[in-house]
């Protein structure tokens, strides 16, 4: 890169650190602002969040005491820098994912760029720069600063969504999302509902099962193939139909009693500091228009590193930034912005084939390696290591095929095209 560019990050979750990282490594002088007093986002436990009471906007992160990953660590590391090689398990506790998080921007020498405590509260185009208005939230002073690029990685994870299920305002017990729930004692001796049955419902099923009275678990996923054995105490029900005072009556008319609520029904994306002349709309889970879920094609010096959803976050990060900066380097020159434009509605119209609706504009899942393929071939960047995408065939979607066992069986990457697995 000949002259000095500037650049900005928001957030300082792994998305983030990934993002100052190759900034940083291409000689940008950059910066990452970070709203909360530490680095690493999601794997970040904010202790103080009590159950029942705490709103979305008290708590950071979703992370609660004693989660372990639903994924393989030996999915979760960029490719230049490991787990500690002394770690058996593969599943590991989040306190431990923070810890390599913290490692890494230790070990490329990124927290003098990253500026804590301070919200970006709005971001705008001016005079080909961008305009980044930040908050400090100790002073309460608001700042101005111009950047050359803006790389958004503020997660996806902090708005709840709700269903808007007849009769919720009239049950008459505690409810709270799964953002907010913190510790599995909080529900001894509770009769509860937990709605939906994707990661964390069913995580959070697992952790408190040993104290609840008893668990209905409300979902609507297929039962073929079977889905899991559940413990005991778990009842699985259909869909809610209605609310009552005291429980619920599901789809199928039967009805059930309960003392708690936990929804386990996602998250909205909210990006609230974007001014209107970003040119973008952020509408039901969708940023439109991004080139490859990441590029605005109208201001393409802004990029979104992580919208993709049900990838291997870790990995998406590590390839999105490279493929972007293949762009921002100088290095490949960008398509106009009609054919970028043509090609998001492309995807659009092909995603609409499958039937799948708009707030999974985003969703790669099983087509995950697809989507790696396309940025590799476009710019010639090294592919993510063949070990993870055959990994991935034995460790995708585990919990919901053997919840109570799946975390037992360990991983080992021998070279960039191998592992074994062993039972712990
Ligand atoms: P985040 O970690 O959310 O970081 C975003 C950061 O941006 C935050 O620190 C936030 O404070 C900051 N920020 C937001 N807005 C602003 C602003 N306006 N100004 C300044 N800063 C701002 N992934 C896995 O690979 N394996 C797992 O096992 C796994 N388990 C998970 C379990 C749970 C309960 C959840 C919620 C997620 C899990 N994930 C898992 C996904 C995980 O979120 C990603 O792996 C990854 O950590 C997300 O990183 P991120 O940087 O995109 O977002």
């Amino acid at each position: 890169m000949a002259a000095k560019v500037s650049c900005c990050v928001v957030g300082a979750g792994a998305a983030g650190l990934c993002a100052l990282k190759y900034a940083l490594e291409y000689g940008m002088e950059a910066v990452a602002y970070e709203k909360y007093n530490e680095i690493g986002g999601t794997w970040v436990c904010t202790e103080h969040a009590a159950d029942g009471c705490a709103t979305a906007e008290d708590v950071h992160s979703s992370m609660y005491d004693g989660l372990r990953t639903n994924l393989p660590k030996e999915v979760m590391d960029f490719p230049d820098f490991k787990f500690p090689t002394n770690m058996r398990e593969s599943y590991i506790l989040a306190s431990d994912v923070l810890k390599y998080f913290q490692s890494y921007a230790e070990h490329f020498k990124l927290l003098p760029h990253i500026k804590l405590r301070q919200e970006v509260v709005r971001v705008r185009p001016l005079h080909g720069k961008w305009e980044v208005l930040t908050l400090d939230l100790q002073s309460n002073d608001y700042t101005t600063q111009q950047f050359d690029y803006i790389f958004i990685c503020n997660g996806r994870y902090a708005t709840p969504s709700y269903p808007s299920t007849p009769g919720i305002d009239l049950f008459k017990g505690h409810k709270i999302h799964s953002h907010v729930f913190r510790r599995a004692e909080t529900f001894k001796d509770a009769t509860v509902l937990m709605v939906g049955a994707g990661r964390s419902g069913m995580d959070i099923t697992h952790h408190i099962y040993p104290y609840a009275a008893r668990i209905y678990l409300s979902h609507h996923l297929q039962q073929k193939p079977p889905i899991t054995d559940f413990m005991p105490n778990v009842v699985q029900k259909p869909v809610v139909e209605r609310y009552t005072e005291n429980g619920a009556i599901f789809k199928d008319g039967t009805e059930a009693n309960f003392t708690h609520i936990v929804f386990c029904t996602g998250y909205d994306l909210t990006i609230p500091f974007l001014s209107a002349d970003c040119n973008l709309q952020v509408h039901d889970n969708l940023v439109y228009p991004l080139y490859k879920h990441c590029i605005n094609i109208y201001h393409p010096t802004m990029c979104f590193i992580g919208l993709p959803i049900y990838a291997y976050p870790i990995q998406l990060f590590d390839l999105q930034m490279r493929f972007v900066m293949q762009y921002y380097s100088g290095k490949l020159q960008l398509p106009s912005a009609e054919d970028m434009l043509a090609d998001t509605e492309r995807d659009l119209a092909e995603r609409r084939e499958r039937g799948l609706p708009r707030r999974k504009a985003h969703l790669v899942g099983e087509r995950q390696f697809d989507y790696y393929d396309e940025l590799v071939a476009l710019t010639g960047i090294d592919n993510i290591r063949p070990v993870i995408k055959k990994l991935s065939k034995i460790c995708g979607g585990k919990f919901l095929y053997d919840l109570q066992n799946y975390r037992k069986t360990a991983f080992k990457v021998i070279d960039n095209e191998n592992f074994v697995q062993f039972k712990l």
